[in-house]
C-alpha cells in the first residue's frame, strides 16, 4: 500500500517566499492548501497551481479564525508583510499577522496534530551588536520603531511558539531567515533588489539608502526553500539560521545591479531610514550540523536568474506603482 499524501497547509502561499514552498512541497507529492489574504501576496505566483489537483487555495486573513477541513501533516506559516516600506503602511496587520495569525495556527495544529514551522527572521537580531548572528544572541530591537512592529511580532511569534512547544508538547520548528532574493520578488515592494533592478529596468539612477557602507548578506531563493524543507524534517526545536553568509556593502551591490544590467545610470545617495541594521550575516554553523546545509547558489548565479525573471515582466508591471489602499485595522 502506498503511503497516503502528506497535506500541507502553508499561509502566505500566493507570496515570495510562499509561492516557492508551495512548488516545493507539491514536487515532494503533498497536497498543498495554500492560505493568502492577498494584502502584499499576488495570485500570479500560484496561478500555475491552481489547476492541480493537489492544490488548494483559501483566501483568508490568518489573524482572524482559522479552519481547514481534513487531516493536516504539516503547517507553515509564511504569512507577513516583509519589505519596511509595507510596515510602514500596515503597521498593525504587519503585527497581527505574526502574533493573533501565529497563535491561531498553532491552535490549529495542535488540533490537527500537526508539525508546525513558523518563519521567523534575521530581524529578532535588530541592528546587532554580535557580528556575524548566532542564534544565541538576543538581538538589539527598538520595540517603538518603525521596523518594531515587525521585530516585535516575530519575537512575539518565537516566544509564543517555544511555548506552545514546551507547554502543549507541540512539534515547532523555527526558522530565522535572512535576506532572500529570487523570482517572484514584488518589483515594487521596496527592498532593495527589487528596487535596483527595477531602477535598472526603468532607467532611473539606483537609490543607495546613508552612504552604501552597511551590509547585508543575500541568499537565493531555492538554497532557502531546501534549508526550510531540511528543518522541517528535522526533530530540531530551537530557532535555527537560514541564510547565505556571503556579506556585502549596499554601495558594492549597486556596483554588482549596474553591471548584470548593464545600466548606464548612476548612484544617488538617499537618508538612511530610521533603525536600519549597519550589518547583517547569518553565523550558520548550526544549519550545516544539524541539517547538512549550506547554499550552494552563488550570488552571480541567483542574480542572474532574479534578472531573468524582472527582465519578463510587462511594461505595465514594471511602471505599476503601489496605489494600494489599505484598511486601518
Ligand atoms: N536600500 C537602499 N536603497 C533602496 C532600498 C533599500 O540602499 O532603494 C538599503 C536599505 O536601507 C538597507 C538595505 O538596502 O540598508 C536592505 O534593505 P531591504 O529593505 O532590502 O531589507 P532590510 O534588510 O533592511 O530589511
Amino acid at each position: 500500500m502506498s503511503t497516503p499524501r502528506k497535506r500541507v497547509l502553508i499561509t502566505g502561499a500566493a507570496g515570495f517566499l510562499g509561492s516557492h514552498l508551495c512548488d516545493r512541497f507539491i514536487a515532494e507529492g503533498c497536497h498543498v492548501i495554500g492560505m493568502d489574504n492577498l494584502i502584499t501576496g499576488d495570485l500570479k505566483n500560484i496561478e500555475h497551481l491552481m489547476k492541480l489537483e493537489h492544490f488548494e487555495f483559501y483566501h483568508h486573513d490568518v489573524s482572524k479564525f482559522v479552519f481547514v477541513p481534513g487531516e493536516l501533516d504539516y503547517i507553515l506559516h509564511f504569512a507577513s508583510p516583509a519589505s519596511p516600506i509595507d510596515y510602514l503602511k500596515i503597521p498593525i496587520q504587519t503585527l497581527k499577522v505574526s502574533s493573533l495569525g501565529t497563535h491561531n495556527l498553532l491552535g490549529l495544529a495542535r488540533v490537527k496534530k500537526a508539525r508546525i514551522l513558523v518563519a521567523s527572521t534575521s530581524e529578532v537580531y535588530g541592528d546587532p551588536t554580535v557580528h556575524p548572528q548566532t542564534e544565541d544572541y538576543w538581538g538589539n530591537v527598538n520595540p517603538i520603531g518603525p521596523r518594531g512592529v515587525y521585530d516585535e511580532a516575530k519575537r512575539f511569534m518565537e516566544a509564543m511558539t517555544m511555548a506552545y512547544h514546551t507547554y502543549h508538547g507541540l512539534e515547532t520548528r523555527i526558522v530565522r531567515i535572512f535576506n532572500t532574493y529570487g523570482p517572484r520578488m514584488r518589483l515594487n515592494d521596496g527592498r532593495v533588489l527589487p528596487a535596483f533592478i527595477g531602477q535598472a529596468l526603468r532607467g532611473e539612477d539606483l537609490t543607495i539608502f546613508g552612504d552604501g557602507s552597511q551590509t547585508r548578506s543575500f541568499c537565493f531563493v531555492d538554497d532557502l526553500v531546501e534549508g526550510i524543507y531540511r528543518l522541517l524534517m528535522s526533530d530540531y526545536t530551537g530557532p535555527v539560521n537560514v541564510g547565505n553568509p556571503q556579506e556585502i556593502t549596499i554601495g558594492d551591490f549597486a556596483e554588482e545591479i549596474i553591471k548584470l544590467t548593464g545600466t548606464s545610470q548612476k548612484v544617488v545617495y538617499h537618508p538612511l531610514p530610521q533603525d536600519d541594521p549597519k550589518q547583517r550575516q547569518p553565523d550558520i554553523t548550526l544549519a550545516r550540523q544539524l541539517l547538512g546545509w549550506e547554499p550552494k547558489v552563488d550570488r552571480a548565479e541567483g542574480l542572474r536568474r532574479t534578472y531573468d525573471y524582472f527582465k519578463s515582466l510587462t511594461r505595465d508591471e514594471l511602471y505599476k506603482k503601489d496605489h494600494r489602499q489599505f484598511d486601518k485595522k
